[in-house]
């Protein structure tokens, strides 16, 4: 069966024929079977160069030959414990080891899991109401987090869902990423009833935008002379750029820290984690309630022990050199009209249409949303495939060489010359 077909198919079972709104774009998204390093694979075994990598686990590209040889092994054993395990223990020493901010952790099953329940953390921690988010800012799919939010609720037109009660709306307040003023002002309001700050340390859902001069570390002192918690979503960020979090290249050490993504191995995952005795006020030790039948699922930790025990010998200055280079052939080659620009931090990019570097929420939201999707189109055909949405955030992974980079760069700069103004 083709895409098409399947598609009429999972309209009929899924809303949108999808099980999670960023898969879908019109008129019906691909269907696809088969990943492999830096391919992905569709229902008719076309083949493209991928950049979406499943929305970022991916880092050392599909199928990693280590990493299903971890869960081919502990599948032997058991599929789910519901008991404590070694594997757990293997995978916090690591984490533990690599990110000294995070003392105590609990593994979840997603990155909404790790928000949520950090959210609650902190307000239980701290006996306050009100939590401070940036306008743009992704953390999941819970109603604190849904909140003039990024990602898909920006390409699908909802950045605050409907159905989250006003009671919950009123205890968000939103502040804007790399504006020390906007978190000033907001402080000044609500202060003392602050529980905590929460932002992605890189906007990674409303394209690609980088932390100005020293935002975090003002986004740090604030929360300090205010006692409240500080949160850094490190859902795409941990172990991007290093064998460690971006905290860590920032030099700013927040009290919660949640993390996703790459540390599953491209399984389902999430994790909070921070000081000790933060994390001591969950249960059974505390009063916060959090529970998981699946956290910290037996297969799940061998893929993510697998994966960073891979990525602890991987070279990452390669990866920032293979993405640098990516981001010059393309800027080179580009038609010399087109309004673009490539947001990039390390091996996480975008390519904005219709405006200049973005260093705000503000200017992101002007992009020229329905090119880009024109863009998309194209490429899927020339068998490039980018996360579909211009709010969504690329990824280039271990396993991307750079012959195919260069490919790519240049199918990209072709696509824009005849998708013109
Ligand atoms: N936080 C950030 C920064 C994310 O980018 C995402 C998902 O993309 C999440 C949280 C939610 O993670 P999940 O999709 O695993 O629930």
């Amino acid at each position: 069966m083709n895409s098409k077909e399947l598609f009429s198919q999972s309209s009929r079972l899924f809303p949108g024929g999808v099980n999670s709104p960023v898969r879908y774009y019109d008129p019906y998204p691909v269907f696809m079977k088969k990943g492999e390093g830096s391919r992905i694979y569709d229902v008719d075994d076309k083949s493209y160069t991928d950049f979406c990598l499943a929305f970022g686990p991916l880092i050392l590209g599909h199928s990693h030959s280590e990493v299903i040889k971890a869960v081919r092994s502990a599948v032997e054993n058991a599929t789910s414990l519901g008991a404590p395990t070694e594997n757990e223990i293997k995978l916090g020493n690591i984490i533990q080891t690599a990110v000294p901010s995070v003392e105590k952790m609990r593994f979840t099953n997603s990155g909404t899991e790790a928000t949520m329940h950090a959210l609650r953390l902190a307000r239980g921690f701290t006996g306050r109401n009100i939590i401070l988010k940036m306008e743009g800012g992704f953390h999941g799919s819970h109603d604190y987090a849904l909140i003039k939010s990024g990602s898909g609720t920006l390409t699908f037109g909802v950045p605050s869902s409907r159905g989250i009660p006003e009671e919950v709306s009123r205890t968000v307040v939103v502040g804007q990423y790399n504006n020390p003023q906007s978190i000033e002002e907001i402080f000044k309001k609500y202060g003392k009833d602050i529980a905590a700050v929460i932002t992605e340390p890189i906007m990674g859902n409303a394209g690609v935008i980088k932390p100005e001069k020293d935002f975090l570390g003002f986004l740090r002192d604030i929360t300090s002379r205010n006692d409240s918690l500080l949160i850094f979503d490190e859902v795409i960020t941990g172990f991007r750029f290093g064998f460690r979090c971006f905290q860590d290249i920032a030099g700013v050490k927040p009290d919660l820290t949640t993390m996703g993504k790459i540390i599953g191995g491209g399984f389902p995952i999430g994790l909070f984690g921070g000081r000790d005795d933060i994390m001591d006020k969950i249960s059974p030790v505390g009063p916060v309630y959090e529970s998981g039948t699946f956290s910290g699922n037996y297969v799940t930790m061998a893929a993510g022990i697998a994966a960073l025990n891979q990525l602890r010998k991987m070279d990452y200055s390669s990866l920032e050199a293979k993405s640098s280079f990516f981001e010059n052939t393309l800027a080179e080659n580009m038609p010399e009209k087109e309004k673009f620009a490539v947001s990039r931090f390390g091996s996480m990019f975008q390519i904005f249409l219709g405006i200049d570097h973005p260093v705000s929420y503000e200017e992101v939201i002007k992009a020229d949303s329905g090119k880009f999707m024109r863009m998309f189109h194209k490429l899927l055909e020339r068998g490039v495939y980018l996360a579909p949405g211009q709010f969504e955030t690329n990824f280039i992974s271990f396993a991307h060489s750079k012959e195919e980079l260069e490919t790519s760069a240049l199918k990209i700069s072709e696509t824009l010359k005849e998708t013109g103004k």
